[in-house]
C-alpha cells in the first residue's frame, strides 16, 4: 500500500486519494471543498484561541460523511488521548463539521465503546445540576457550568436518543454530550461559566450589604456591595 493521504467529504462522503482531488482542492464528486484527511496522524488537539472553535461548524451532508468524520475521531481518541476524556468534537481537531463522539458506556444506547452523533441538535433536556467541567481544548482548568441530567438529542445516525440518568456516571455522559455539542456551536466551558453561588448558610444579604471577600488563591481582600458579588469569578469567596 502507497503512503498516499486519503481525504473525506463532509458533503458527500467520498472517499478520495489526493490524485483524485481536483487541483482546486475540491471533492471530484460534489465539489464541495470541505475536505479532511483520513490520517489520525495529521492532527493534534486545538486550544480555545482558534478560530474554529467559536464559530457554529458546518452539517454533514449525510450519514456517510457523518460516520467518516466519527470513525476518525474515534482512531484519534484511542491513539492519542487517555481515560480522562470523555468526547471529542470535530472542530476540537480543525474539521468543519457537525460531528462529535462521546464515550458510551453509562448511555442508555450500549452497542459500542463510542456514539458518534452527527448534525446533532438538543430536543429535551432537564434535571438541571452544576458540574465542574475541564476541556481538551483549554488544558488545566476548570469551570463550574450547568447541565442536565438528561439529554434527548436528534441526529441523522441515531434519530433521538436520551442520554443520561440519576447516577453521577450517567449525569456525568449527558455532561459530555452537552459539552460537545456547544463545541459544535463555538461554545467553551469558559464561554458558560457559572459564578460563584451565593450561600446564604448564616446571613440574608440585602443587595447593597457591604461583604468582605478574599481571593482564595492570591489571598486578596475586598469590601463590595453583596449584589457585587456576581461580577467576581469562582475563586473569591465571602470570607
Ligand atoms: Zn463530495
Ligand atoms: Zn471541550
Amino acid at each position: 500500500m502507497s503512503n498516499k493521504n486519503f481525504y473525506g467529504c463532509i458533503n458527500c462522503g467520498s472517499i478520495l486519494s489526493e490524485d483524485e482531488i481536483t487541483n482546486l482542492g475540491k471533492c471530484n464528486n460534489c465539489e464541495s471543498n470541505n475536505l479532511f484527511s483520513l490520517n489520525e496522524n495529521s492532527y493534534k488537539v486545538l486550544n480555545n484561541n482558534e478560530k474554529i472553535l467559536k464559530i457554529k461548524v458546518d452539517e454533514v451532508g449525510n450519514i456517510a460523511a457523518g460516520k467518516l468524520v466519527g470513525e476518525l475521531l474515534i482512531r484519534y481518541f484511542n491513539k492519542y488521548l487517555n481515560d480522562n476524556a470523555v468526547g471529542l468534537a470535530a472542530n476540537q481537531l480543525g474539521i468543519n463539521a457537525k460531528v462529535f463522539i462521546c464515550l458510551n458506556k453509562h448511555s442508555i444506547s450500549t452497542e459500542n465503546k463510542f456514539n458518534i452523533f452527527a448534525n446533532p441538535t438538543i430536543e429535551e433536556a432537564y434535571d438541571e445540576f452544576i458540574t465542574l467541567e475541564g476541556c481538551l481544548s483549554i488544558p488545566n482548568k476548570q469551570f463550574k457550568v450547568k447541565r442536565y441530567g438528561y439529554v434527548e438529542t436528534k441526529d441523522i445516525i441515531n434519530g433521538n436518543v436520551v442520554t443520561g440518568g440519576d447516577t453521577n456516571d450517567k449525569k456525568w455522559i449527558a455532561a459530555c454530550v452537552q459539552h460537545e455539542i456547544d463545541h459544535l456551536n463555538g461554545i467553551l466551558i469558559s464561554d458558560k461559566e457559572v459564578k460563584p453561588y451565593i450561600t446564604n448558610t448564616k446571613n440574608n444579604y440585602k443587595p447593597n450589604d457591604r461583604v468582605t471577600i478574599v481571593n482564595t488563591i492570591t489571598k486578596e481582600k475586598k469590601i463590595i456591595k453583596f449584589k457585587k458579588l456576581n461580577n467576581y469569578s469562582n475563586d473569591w469567596k465571602i470570607e
